[in-house]
């Protein structure tokens, strides 16, 4: 049944905006738009609001499922902090995660990630101390290619008109970046492939390895943490927190196990949605931040798709990859565990990042390709209050959709003996690598619980399960229908697949759905408010 995410509230027939979805890309959106005087429907279809920025209790503990650490907010004149500022008037903190954030574990050697671009450096020289101008180039290349990126999603927001004229010419030098796989500008300024390994030791935050993904996105994660990396204080759940009560003051409001069917369009022109039961609201604008896929192939009638070629433009476009999360609890606080803040990276000692995906897709007993390890617990100053005598760790690897495929349309909690057995087996693979790492966690795991691909699917609704929506290859910067406007009047996109995976992203996607439905350069507006 439809429920109000706070309280009881009155549900309208008719809003100014409908948004169909409560991810990042939503939330932001819905803000701003808020801020513009907008009431605002919300509509979600989990239990919960948030997207990937949910997080979900069990046996006393809690793990956020799509926040492990955000770049840029530890600067308050960053535009994202800027952003999250407005959107939340000042309420979201942020919790610095130190001098380290990321461990790159290669076999047995392990390479830091510090913050500040020229401690970063100096710490990758002291592994590599012949890559000097390599790393000169390496770092130039990455602010040159971000310094870029304004332009290209500012072209996105732009009405039509202005934008057949100049769009061209602002998105040029951003595809210059964008249309090179990451493996080739690297292997432009260095032949040493262990360094570029390591250099792409994050590409798990954008789920293609450097062969297939493009040097634009892995430009932008990079530089995204050059400052280090920051938790939200309090845990993920303080975004929608924080942003909720922005849209109730312009008397609007976000609904939960409310999943839309369909976009009601007549004319060419969205004017509301049907619910799964049958309910319709109303509204002259409606977004949609539930993923590119979800909206042509599920949410709009088939006869305006078919009218506008929409399957053969989502054809140039593909899922990203699909993972597993083990959720895991353990007796003792992050202090008593010496549990770190940083994140690790685990990859295997031989082969480069894309023959280690190769092999692993190829076999599955084949060693997993990344591993990647949280600790939110510790990451969140409150956790110990909020949590005594309780941690938490998230373990996160590439899974297949296919591995699972065979148990879609069973119901979440009850999929069968086999399809646990599975799950049994790979957690026990996952928390091998945990205690390889961390041996003194033997004995101190209470719980832990693997979610798959259909997992995903079951509560983000995408498709493949996938992680981080479409996947950022250079091809995917090239499609033009990737932006806010669609082809039907009165309907925007939203959220990650319009900008790029993460949340710093989905935030930005907002700014821009905003700025394109009301005309407005918001940003300048964001950047004089504060
Ligand atoms: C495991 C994991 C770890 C991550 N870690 C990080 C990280 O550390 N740092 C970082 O910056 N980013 C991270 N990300 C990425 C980041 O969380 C996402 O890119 C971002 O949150 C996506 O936001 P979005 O607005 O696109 O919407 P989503 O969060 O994808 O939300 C879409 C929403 O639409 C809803 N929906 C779908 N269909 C319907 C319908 N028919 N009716 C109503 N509602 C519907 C879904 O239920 C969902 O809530 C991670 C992602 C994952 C999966």
């Amino acid at each position: 049944m439809i429920q109000s995410y706070k309280k009881k509230i009155n549900i309208h027939n008719n809003y100014d905006i409908i948004m169909i979805g409560s991810g990042m890309g939503c939330l932001s959106a819905g803000a701003i738009l808020a801020k513009e005087g907008k009431r605002i429907l919300i509509l979600e279809r989990h239990y919960t609001p948030g997207g990937f920025t949910h997080v979900f209790k069990r046996k006393g503990y809690e793990w956020d499922v799509g926040i492990h650490y955000i770049g840029e907010v530890q600067r308050k004149n960053s535009a994202i902090r800027k952003i999250f500022d407005y959107i939340t008037n000042s309420k979201l903190k942020w919790a610095d995660m130190g001098k380290l954030y990321d461990r790159i574990i290669i076999g047995k050697k392990s390479y830091d990630f510090v913050k500040g671009v020229e401690n970063f450096k100096n710490k990758i020289l002291q592994y590599f101390p012949n890559e000097k101008v390599a790393l000169d180039k390496y770092i130039d290349l990455i602010f040159t290619s971000n310094k870029a990126m304004g332009k290209f999603y500012i072209s996105k927001a732009l009405p039509n008109i202005i934008e057949k004229l100049l769009g061209g010419l602002m998105r040029k030098k951003y595809l210059y970046f964008s249309n090179q796989t990451t493996y080739e500008v690297l292997s432009r300024i260095t032949k040493n492939e262990e360094l570029i390994k390591v250099l792409t030791g994050q590409y798990g935050d954008y789920g293609l390895p450097p062969k297939q993904s493009s040097f634009a996105m892995h430009a932008s994660v990079a530089k995204h943490y050059f400052d280090g990396g920051s938790f939200p204080v309090g845990g993920s759940s303080e975004i929608v927190k924080t942003i909720d009560p922005i849209i109730e003051n312009a008397l609007g409001t976000i609904l939960v196990s409310a999943e839309v069917d369909r976009i009601l369009i007549k004319n060419n022109t969205a004017f509301g949605v049907k619910m799964k039961d049958g309910k319709k609201f109303f509204a002259k604008t409606i977004i949609s931040g539930t993923g590119i896929f979800n909206t042509y192939e599920k949410l709009i009638p088939t006869e305006v798709s078919r009218k506008y070629s929409l399957s053969s433009r989502l054809e140039k476009i593909k899922p990203s990859v699909a993972h597993g999360c083990l959720y895991i609890g353990l007796k003792g606080s992050p202090d008593d565990l010496k549990l770190p803040k940083n994140n690790l990276w685990i990859y295997p000692e031989e082969g480069d990042h894309d023959k280690c995906v190769t092999d692993y897709l190829n076999n599955k007993d084949a060693q997993f390709p990344v591993v990647y390890i949280s600790f939110p617990s510790s990451k969140d100053p409150t956790w110990t209050k909020r949590y005594p005598n309780k941690s938490t760790i998230d373990i996160i690897t590439l899974f297949p959709y296919e591995l699972f495929s065979k148990w879609e349309g069973t119901k979440w909690m009850n999929r069968g003996r086999e399809y646990e057995n599975l799950k049994e087996l790979l957690s026990k693979r996952m928390l091998d690598v945990l205690f390889n790492q961390l041996p003194n966690l033997k004995g101190k795991v209470v719980h832990y619980e693997l979610s798959t691909p259909l997992t995903t699917k079951n509560f983000v609704n995408y498709k493949k399960g996938e992680l981080y929506g479409i996947e950022h290859s250079p091809s995917r910067f090239n499609q033009k229908f990737l932006k806010p406007k669609t082809f039907i009047s009165g309907l925007f996109l939203t959220g990650q697949d319009i900008v790029t995976a993460g949340v710093g992203g989905a935030l930005f996607s907002g700014l821009i759905t905003a700025s394109s439905i009301t005309g407005k350069n918001l940003l300048n507006k964001i950047y004089k408010h504060s």
